[in-house]
């Protein structure tokens, strides 16, 4: 979950991701790990397996394990120097594909929920991003 989430919020290129768990995990059997993948994780499919893109913040990370207990990040927030790097991509995410969402059934509210925050917690919110992804360089990011 937490690996998917975070390739799925950094925007990885899903075939990458496939051919990367394919590559991680003994038992991954590609009949089995690529619909999960590519439609049920990363929305590779546009929405033809999941109805929404699987994004969450950290705070649904922090509800779901003890991840998060001992963790310097705080995974309420988005834009600080002690941001959680999730919940920070994942208002990134909905930042860049606002137009795409904003009538979405399941996903309209949290792009009204972004649209209801100031343009400086947003503007706050696309730097920090920035940061994070400098600080956590990928090959993949498309
Ligand atoms: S607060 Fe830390 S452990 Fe929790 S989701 Fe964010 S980075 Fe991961």
């Amino acid at each position: 979950m937490v690996t998917g989430l975070f390739a799925q919020l950094w925007q990885t290129r899903p075939e990458q991701i496939h051919a990367w768990y394919l590559a991680m995990y003994v038992d991954a059997v590609e009949w089995v790990e690529l619909p999960n993948v590519l439609g049920m994780s990363q929305y590779a499919d546009g929405g033809i397996m999941a109805s929404k893109p699987y994004i969450a913040t950290g705070r649904y990370i922090a509800k779901m394990s003890n991840y998060c207990d001992h963790c310097r990040y705080k995974p309420d927030e988005a834009e600080t120097e002690n941001a959680c790097p999730f919940t920070t991509l994942y208002w990134e995410f909905l930042l860049k594909h606002r137009a795409r969402f904003q009538q979405h059934p399941r996903l309209a509210l949290q792009v009204k929920h972004l649209d209801n925050q100031s343009e400086d917690k947003r503007a706050a919110i696309a730097k920090r991003a920035q940061w994070v992804r400098a600080h956590y360089p990928a090959n993949h990011y498309t």
